[in-house]
C-alpha cells in the first residue's frame, strides 16, 4: 500500500546535525544549524526567560486552548518590536498580527493567505535564501522564482541586477526580503539601498514580505527593523513574519508572529479574520507555553530591557568571533582577502569554501558546515576558534 511513497532524503541542515551528533571525533565542531551557542558551547536559557518561567511555573494549572491568533500580549509584543512602541499604525489599528508557530508557521500562514487571496502572485526569493522559504511557498502552491542577490565572486550583493530584476515584476508579485542578517549569506542591504528597493516596490505595486528571524543580532533592535519601518512610512502594504527562536533562545517552543500592514481599519479586520481562518484550518490554535513567555518578557519593561541586553551580548560575542576568525585566517593566508567575514551580519558567514573543502573539514577535522559554505559563526567560541581557523586555512591553502 505504501510502497509507492517516496523516501524523504531528510533536510540537509537538520541531517547535518544528526551526522554531527554521531561523529566520535573529540574535537568536532557544529557550525551547521542556525543555533546560538554561548562561550561554553551551551544553548543558553536567557535570564529574562528564566524569570518569566518562574512567574508562570505552575505545572498543574489548567490549560485551555488559546485563541486562534494566540495571546494578545504575544501579538502586541511582536507589533511593538517590529514597528516601534509608539508607531502610529499601531495606534490607528492598521496591523493584523497573529502569534504563530515559530517564524516557519508565520511564513506558512502568510503563504496560504497569498495563495488564497492573490492567486496570480508569484513569490520571488533571494538567490540564495533559506531553503525552507521555497519549500513553504511551493507547499502552499505559490509559484516561486529567484531574484539575483549574492555575488559569490566579490562576496557582495548584486544590487543593480536585483533592482533591474524587480523592475520586471508584475503588480502584486511578492518579494521575500530579509530585513537584517540575511540567511545564508550574512550580507545585508544598506539603508540607502533599502530606500531604492522600496521605491521600486511602490512604483511597481509589488507586495513586500519581510521575514525577520534575527532581530537584534545585526546592529540593534531598531536599525534591524529599518526596512519594515521605512515600508510603513511609505504607506506600503506589508507582510512581516518574525521569529523569537533565536533572539529569545526559545527554539523548541515555536514562537513567532505574522503581521500584515493594511491601508484601512476595515481591511485590517478582514485580513485578521482570514488569518484566523487559515490558522483554524491548519492547526486551530497555537501552543500556549512559549506564548506566555513572550507575553511576559515583551510586556514587562524591566524584563524587556534585560532581554535586549542579553540579545546584544549574543550579538557582540558573534562579532568578536568574526574578528578573531578573520585575523587568524589573514595571518595564515596573507594574500587572500577575508574582509567579508566582518562585513557580514548575524549568525551566518558565507565562507566561499567549495563543497569539496566543506567535505574535507567534515571528514578530516570533524567541523560541520552547510555544503553551500554557510558557517554558523555562533557555534564558534574561544576554545574551538583556533582549531576551526587553522583547519579552514589548511583546506583553503591546498
Ligand atoms: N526565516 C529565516 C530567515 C530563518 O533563518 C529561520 C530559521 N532558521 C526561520 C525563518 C524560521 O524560524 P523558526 O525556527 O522560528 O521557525
Amino acid at each position: 500500500m505504501f510502497e509507492r511513497i517516496d523516501y524523504y532524503a531528510g533536510d540537509p541542515i537538520l541531517g547535518l546535525m544528526e551526522k554531527y551528533s554521531a561523529d566520535s571525533n573529540p574535537n568536532k565542531v557544529n557550525l551547521g544549524i542556525g543555533i546560538y551557542y554561548d562561550e561554553n558551547g551551551v544553548l543558553p536559557v536567557l535570564d529574562c526567560v528564566k524569570t518569566a518561567e518562574e512567574r508562570i511555573a505552575d505545572p498543574i494549572a489548567p490549560r485551555p486552548y488559546l485563541p486562534m491568533a494566540g495571546l494578545p500580549g504575544h501579538r502586541k509584543g511582536c507589533q511593538e518590536l517590529l514597528f516601534g512602541k509608539d508607531a502610529q499604525i499601531l495606534k490607528d489599528g492598521l496591523v493584523a498580527t497573529i502569534a504563530t508557530i515559530g517564524g516557519s508557521g508565520a511564513l506558512k500562514v502568510g503563504a496560504e493567505f497569498i495563495h488564497d487571496w492573490f492567486p496570480q502572485a508569484k513569490c520571488y526569493v533571494s538567490d540564495p535564501t533559506w531553503g525552507n522559504h521555497i519549500a513553504i511557498f511551493e507547499g502552499s502552491d505559490v509559484e516561486v522564482g529567484k531574484y539575483p542577490y549574492y555575488d559569490k565572486a566579490n562576496s557582495s550583493i548584486k544590487f543593480d541586477e536585483m533592482i533591474a530584476f524587480f523592475e520586471t515584476l508584475n503588480k502584486n508579485d511578492v518579494i521575500l526580503l530579509h530585513p537584517c542578517c540575511h540567511n545564508p549569506t550574512g550580507m545585508d542591504l544598506t539603508q540607502a539601498q533599502w530606500d531604492t528597493v522600496l521605491n521600486v516596490v511602490k512604483a511597481r505595486e509589488l507586495i513586500p514580505f519581510m521575514d525577520i528571524a534575527y532581530q537584534g543580532f545585526g546592529e540593534d533592535m531598531d536599525s534591524d527593523a529599518y526596512a519594515i519601518r521605512k515600508a510603513v512610512e511609505m504607506g506600503l502594504p506589508l507582510f512581516v513574519s518574525n521569529s523569537f527562536s533565536k533572539n529569545l533562545s526559545l527554539y523548541g517552543e515555536r514562537v513567532g508572529g505574522l503581521s500584515v500592514v493594511c491601508p484601512t481599519v476595515d481591511e485590517t479586520d478582514r485580513v485578521f479574520g482570514q488569518l484566523n481562518a487559515t490558522v483554524r484550518r491548519i492547526y486551530s490554535s497555537p501552543p500556549s507555553h512559549g506564548g506566555r513567555v513572550v507575553d511576559i518578557v515583551m510586556n514587562d519593561e524591566a524584563l524587556h530591557e534585560q532581554w535586549v541586553g542579553e540579545v546584544y551580548a549574543m550579538r557582540d560575542r558573534i562579532k568578536a568571533m568574526r574578528l578573531k576568525l578573520k585575523s587568524v585566517l589573514e595571518a595564515k593566508i596573507p594574500n587572500r582577502n577575508f574582509d567579508y567575514i566582518t562585513r557580514q551580519n548575524g549568525m551566518f558567514s558565507f565562507t566561499g569554501l567549495t563543497p569539496e573543502q566543506v567535505e574535507r573539514l567534515q571528514t578530516e577535522f570533524g567541523i560541520y558546515m552547510v555544503s553551500n559554505s554557510r558557517m554558523c559563526v555562533a557555534g564558534l567560541n574561544t576554545s574551538n576558534i583556533d582549531y576551526v581557523a587553522n583547519a579552514m586555512a589548511d583546506v583553503l591553502k591546498d
